[in-house]
């Protein structure tokens, strides 16, 4: 397929395919307070959940969102989701150490935050089509096999039971490609409908009468009043006793320490046809989610019926325009899957992540304002579960420091919160794939 017009279903829109069951919509609502105990900047999972949190607690709470509610990237996730956290790579590509408390302490973060996920979904009751059937992760070349090898033997030592090696000869019993040199799969891992999750978290603040909504009021200022702080909107002052920023891949300027800390990446999905039941069932013989080894790598899975292909990846790793990314992707999945060479893109959408400079997600506190920031790429669990556990800290719940505040969120040397380098560390990682995967 070559031309633009041939790539696209007759129905094709430019956006996320999640979006058909719920899409964000304008709040109908009187005035809001202007006065809460606090306040929440962004209304994705993390602001949503620390609202539900401090609201459980019996403070009052305004949420500020810039946009409509489900605007930033929580609706538009791949939704693949696991138990564990791949940490130690950084953005730049360079190989980080952390002692091992901090590793144990991160992957008992991924761990908590998977079961909270699950209590949650279970507690609200949300029908976001939550399934565990695992993850797929395919070596891209046959040293990459090597590295899932020494992986494996390690997670092994740590008494882990839910992960097993599948060799290249194996590897269809698992995925309907032989672009993989095996893999490996993670038992305890899941998929679901990130919109209807969404939904989900908005329902559960819509019906508590201590949450106040607010659309369309991008939080321009943040000061001190006194002992405690005004917020200025498009939509007039709010103030609150303590605020709580969770705008991750989208933070600007408001909070500067935060802005300098963190990098933006723009992530980019498409949503294929409808594909002839047999293939799909080719294509993903135990409906798993797939990811792989290379740096710039691609994550795919079946959409919640089944019938058609969703993948993502950071074709590019800024906002580019969506016929490049989606012709950028559909290559990127035929080279896996040669026959959905003729199948067209019904949706292609983009949406921000954060990273952070240590690969690791955070929660703390800057000069008096909490936040949650730096999913690095996955946040569905952890940034809700973070969320939480800054709801319960503001909430006087949990005293003194926590464990997130023993992980500081470090500076990024020459970094002022435009990341210049980006196209730049995209290029420099797609040589490295071409070398890993056709010269070694
Ligand atoms: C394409 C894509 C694929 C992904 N795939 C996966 C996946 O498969 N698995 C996984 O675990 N994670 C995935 N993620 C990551 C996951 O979606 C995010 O980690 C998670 O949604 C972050 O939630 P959040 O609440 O921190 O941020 P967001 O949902 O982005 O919410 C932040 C909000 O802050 C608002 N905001 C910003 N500035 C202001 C301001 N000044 N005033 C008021 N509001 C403001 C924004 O408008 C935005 O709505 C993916 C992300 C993308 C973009």
């Amino acid at each position: 397929m070559n031309r633009s017009d041939d790539l696209f279903t007759t129905d094709f829109r430019a956006e996320p395919y999640w979006w058909n069951e719920f899409r964000p919509a304008p709040l109908q609502g009187s005035d809001p307070g202007r006065s809460h105990d606090v306040a929440v900047v962004g209304g994705g999972y993390a602001g949503l959940a620390v609202a539900l949190e401090v609201a459980r607690h019996g403070l009052s709470v305004v949420v500020l969102e810039a946009g409509l509610f489900g605007d930033g990237a929580s609706t538009r996730s791949g939704g693949a989701l696991s138990a564990g956290l791949s940490i130690g790579k950084s953005l730049t590509g360079k190989a980080l150490d952390y002692p091992p408390e901090v590793v144990d302490m991160v992957v008992g973060w991924a761990r908590d935050s998977f079961a909270h996920l699950e209590r949650f979904i279970e507690r609200e009751h949300i029908d976001c089509h939550f399934e565990r059937r695992g993850r797929f992760l395919g070596a891209c070349a046959p040293h990459h096999y090597q590295w899932l090898q020494a992986r494996f033997d390690k997670l092994q030592r740590s008494g882990a039971k839910d992960c097993w090696l599948i060799g290249r000869e194996q590897q269809r019993e698992e995925i309907g490609s032989d672009y993989y040199h095996g893999g490996l799969v993670f038992n305890a891992a899941a998929k679901l409908h990130p919109a209807l999750l969404y939904q989900g978290y908005l329902r559960a603040c819509q019906r508590h009468p201590a949450i106040t909504l607010v659309d369309q009021s991008r939080v321009q200022r943040l000061a001190r009043d006194g002992s405690g702080w005004a917020l200025d909107t498009g939509r007039g002052r709010f103030s609150a006793r303590q605020v709580a920023v969770c705008t991750n891949g989208y933070t600007d300027n408001l909070v500067p320490r935060l802005h300098h800390r963190l990098v933006p990446v723009a992530s980019h999905i498409i949503v294929t046809d409808e594909i002839p039941p047999a293939l799909a069932r080719r294509i993903s013989p135990n409906g798993r989610t797939f990811s792989e080894t290379r740096r710039i790598m691609h994550y795919f899975r079946l959409t919640p019926d089944g019938r058609r292909v969703l993948f993502g990846g950071r074709s590019r790793f800024t906002t580019t325009p969506f016929e490049l990314n989606a012709r950028l992707l559909h290559a990127g999945l035929v080279r896996r899957f040669p026959e959905l060479a003729e199948v067209r893109v019904a949706r292609a959408w983009q949406g921000n992540v954060a990273f952070s400079g240590d690969a690791l997600p955070h929660a703390g506190e800057f000069d008096g304002v909490h936040y949650v920031a730096a999913c690095c790429g996955g946040g569905i669990t952890v940034m809700p579960y973070l969320g939480t556990q800054v709801g319960l800290k503001i909430a006087g719940a949990i005293k003194g420091p926590t464990d997130f505040d023993r992980v500081t969120l470090p500076r990024i040397p020459f970094y002022r919160g435009k990341p210049w380098f980006l196209p730049m560390v995209g290029t420099a990682f797609r040589l490295a794939d071409y070398v890993d995967e056709n010269l070694r």
